[in-house]
């Protein structure tokens, strides 16, 4: 957009005063208006506002968990037609497609996730979800605790704000609405409905998570790996079982399991080259029923989180030599070496390319001020969002952090984190901030 988004870098007296009561009348409005008179996206963004934050209010206290995202895509979708965009739905599960076109240009993916989590809420707050649902036998809450709801209003609201703006940028916008990301299977449910073959190669990805430790107005990002390619993996650890008053009579397997999950801790601190990250923990161990019985087996259950493939690759052999070594050591035959299964519902690592970043972190400045735009550091946590850029297709892809925590809380250091049940955004600073970002980069990218 055309004026600056920090107006009072000239330092003269008269620059000063004028920027002393811009910034009272940012305090007072208590608006993310930055420029002065206010662009056009802020200007579209403020009318907006009231409408996305109802928006996203009922769409916080109407959660539907991963594959049940019926009523939610619908709502989406009856959004986008009442823009004029053309909707796909049914894409790959409760999958969506909305296809913007506005005259020649690149092909940009810009994707929300839909789905929420089965759990109670706690936040108090006076539209808190009270929806329950069976779930595995039991009775139990759903909730957005993860912001898919906050991702949905600002892409809604991205949306509206480019359809207002048409005249300002060219291409072809790419909305996808997908289901299941909380279980790793959504967007490879939507890439292998053939996404790409019927609606294109996108030139650019781009999606947000909401952040729980960034305040609301700003937002982060990283450059190349930022998110973890996470994989479950479990071992069935054999044994003899015996009395458990006559152990020579057994080969434990709760001491063999013991050892290995002692010795799986030197795979990160011994095998890694220091510089490089992985995560393994060992989040179950399950064997035996009885003070006195020794069993004949145990599982461990394990979560792994890594971001080269290299790594990767390492720490499956670790996994396995381990496991390994230790059972031969107790004495076990070999037809009864522990078996390590790798489980397929696993999501590779988030790579934002970096050239991209340098982009968007120019646009973002341009949305919401240069200080409101900060570095994040990678996490371990995984996002399925990956798979629309670690295609056979290498989409160039950025998935940022939106900030949606009160000054308040970062005081205070209550921070609650995602799939918490305590956790949520500020919905308008936070709903304003996604969409001017969100808005201005896609404009930006459009324009080339
Ligand atoms: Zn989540
Ligand atoms: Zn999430």
């Amino acid at each position: 957009m055309g004026s600056s988004s920090i107006p009072y870098v000239c330092l003269n007296r008269y620059n000063i005063m004028r920027a002393l009561l811009f910034l009272i009348f940012i305090v007072s409005t208590s608006s993310f208006v930055v420029t002065d008179p206010p662009t056009k996206l802020e200007m579209v963004i403020k009318d907006d506002l009231p409408f996305l934050v109802e928006f996203y209010k009922h769409r916080h206290q109407n959660p539907e968990i991963s594959l049940q995202e019926k009523e939610t895509s619908a709502e989406l979708a009856a959004e986008l037609r009442k823009l004029g965009i053309e909707v796909t739905e049914g894409f790959g599960g409760y999958g969506i497609v909305g296809i913007l076109k506005n005259g020649e240009g690149p092909l940009i993916l810009y994707r929300t996730d839909m789905d929420a989590l089965p759990m109670y809420e706690k936040s108090e707050l006076d539209y808190a979800s009270k929806k329950e649902i069976d779930y595995e036998g039991l009775r139990t809450g759903t909730m957005h605790s993860c912001g898919h709801d906050v991702h949905m209003a600002t892409w809604l609201g991205t949306a509206r704000a480019l359809v207002a703006m048409r005249d300002q940028w060219k291409g072809t916008l790419m909305l996808i609405g997908q289901p299941a990301e909380e279980i790793g299977k959504g967007a490879k449910m939507m890439l292998e409905a053939g996404l790409y073959d019927r609606f294109g190669v996108p030139d650019y990805g781009i999606g947000l998570h909401s952040s729980p430790t960034i305040a609301a107005g700003q937002v982060g990002f990283g450059k190349g790996f930022t998110m973890a390619y996470t994989e479950s993996v479990d071992i069935l650890v054999k044994g003899i079982g015996a009395h458990g008053a006559s152990p020579h009579m057994s080969i434990d397997p709760v001491v063999i399991a013991s050892m290995i999950v002692m010795d799986l801790q030197t795979i990160v601190s011994r095998s890694l080259k220091p510089t490089e990250a992985a995560v393994i923990t060992v989040g179950a161990i399950q064997g035996g029923i009885k003070h006195n019985i020794i069993p004949d087996q145990v599982k461990l259950k394990l979560t792994v989180r890594t971001y080269k493939e290299e790594v990767r690759e390492m720490v499956h052999r670790r996994i396995r030599e381990i496991a390994e070594g230790i059972a031969i050591a107790a004495g076990l035959p070999d037809d009864m070496m522990p078996e390590v299964y790798i489980r397929e519902e696993s999501t590779p690592a988030n790579y934002n390319d970096p050239d991209l970043v340098e982009a968007m972190t120019v646009s973002g400045a341009k949305a919401i001020g240069e200080d409101n735009v900060i570095y994040a550091e990678p996490v371990m946590i995984g996002e399925d969002f990956s798979m629309y850029g670690s295609t056979e297709h290498d989409v160039p892809t950025v998935l940022y952090w939106l900030g949606t925590v009160s000054e308040e809380k970062i005081e205070a250091g209550n921070l609650p984190g995602l799939h918490s049940p305590y956790y949520f955004p500020m919905p308008a600073k936070t709903i304003e901030t996604g969409v001017a970002v969100t808005t201005q980069s896609l404009i930006d990218l459009f324009n080339g």
